[in-house]
């Protein structure tokens, strides 16, 4: 533990600023902050601040000069737009986190929470994936440059408590989804893919579906409002320079996801499988434990946070983001 850390609340009148905080996560975690009577949350879109331009983002935090600050800010995509656009992931991923940190640093921010992703970690990790296989194997190849980038951000967390002794910590999430979620065509993972193909085949009428694959990979999702709430425990909670997984620890086949996301949506039709098309990883699972150690653990169930899922982009067609 760092000498300035103590756990507990955190001050709900100090400033916190949340980048990213129009994003899926970003905003589930101000969501949270507001219900737990933070006062002051401070944000700022992409056209407001553009985080990858340094001098700005040094005169916002010296201006509102926050406490807090979580990181959940990035370039993020699915594994098409990954393998497509690898130096945009690297350099902007790079960019954005550097300028906030540094910023943060000149400002001696308190409390910094850095999110990364599960594909930090090996392509060959052992199932479940605990924290301490970083950097023991190869990266899988169609996400090395976003991987690379998350991974040069946990080490700059690990070297700002190393020679500043302040207790900023990293959490990796699994693959999260709920309100908020990107929906669009190029830019989805694989659930809100699978919602919107279901629904469009609702709306439409038809009768089949067709996912990529065979559907046996298995993926552990977590709701993100868990993820957000993991976020503050963690934040109040937890010091400590490794990262710290944040998922369910069970995870379900793609094929029974899809059959879910089928029933909750309504689709009565057939589902097939297109077997030419890859897999991908056969499976992808986070050990838990350490964040179990610091005593949290999920609550909402795959089938309630696709309800909600669902609810949501039903109730915001038009306003759903298109890249
Ligand atoms: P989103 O794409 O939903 O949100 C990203 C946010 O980053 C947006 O609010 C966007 O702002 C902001 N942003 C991007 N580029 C810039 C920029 N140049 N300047 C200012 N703001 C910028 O992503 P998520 O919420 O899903 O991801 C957030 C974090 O969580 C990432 O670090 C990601 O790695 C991590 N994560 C996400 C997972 C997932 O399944 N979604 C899984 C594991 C980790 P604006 O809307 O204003 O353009």
């Amino acid at each position: 533990m760092s000498d300035s850390f103590t756990p507990g609340p955190l001050d709900r009148d100090a400033t916190v600023y949340v980048a990213g905080h129009r994003g899926l996560v970003g905003s589930a975690i101000w969501r949270r902050l507001a219900a737990e009577g933070f006062t002051r949350l401070v944000g700022a879109t992409s056209s407001e601040l553009d985080l990858k331009d340094r001098d700005k983002v040094f005169a916002f935090l010296a201006e509102h000069k926050p406490r807090y600050v979580v990181l959940a800010a990035a370039k993020v995509g699915g594994i098409m737009a990954n393998n497509t656009y690898p130096v945009d992931f690297l350099s902007e991923n790079l960019q954005i986190q550097l300028n906030v940190m540094d910023a943060a640093l000149e400002q001696r921010v308190q409390r910094l929470l850095f999110l990364g992703s599960s594909c930090i970690y090996p392509k060959l990790a052992p199932q479940p994936i605990p924290e301490d296989s970083l950097l023991t194997g190869h990266l899988e190849p169609t996400n090395d440059a976003y991987a690379i980038a998350k991974i040069a951000g946990i080490l700059q967390v690990q070297a700002v408590r190393r020679q500043y002794d302040l207790p900023w910590i990293s959490a990796m999430p699994t693959n999260l989804y709920g309100p908020g979620d990107n929906f669009s065509p190029q830019g989805s993972h694989v659930l809100p893919a699978l919602i919107r193909r279901y629904d469009e085949a609702v709306r439409d009428g038809a009768t089949e579906v067709t996912n990529w694959g065979t559907g046996s990979p298995r993926r552990e999702f977590l709701h993100v409002d868990d993820m957000a709430h993991a976020c503050l425990h963690l934040l109040e909670h937890y010091d400590g320079p490794e990262q710290v997984n944040v998922g369910t620890g069970k995870d379900s086949t793609i094929k029974e996801i899809a059959e879910t996301i089928a029933g909750v949506v309504g689709f009565e039709g057939t589902t097939n499988w297109d077997t030419s098309k890859p897999d991908g990883t056969p499976q992808k699972l986070l050990d838990v434990s350490k964040l179990a150690k610091a005593g949290w653990t999920a609550r909402i169930g795959l089938e309630e946070g696709l309800r909600s899922t669902v609810e949501w982009y039903r109730a915001h067609q038009g306003e759903l983001r298109e890249k």
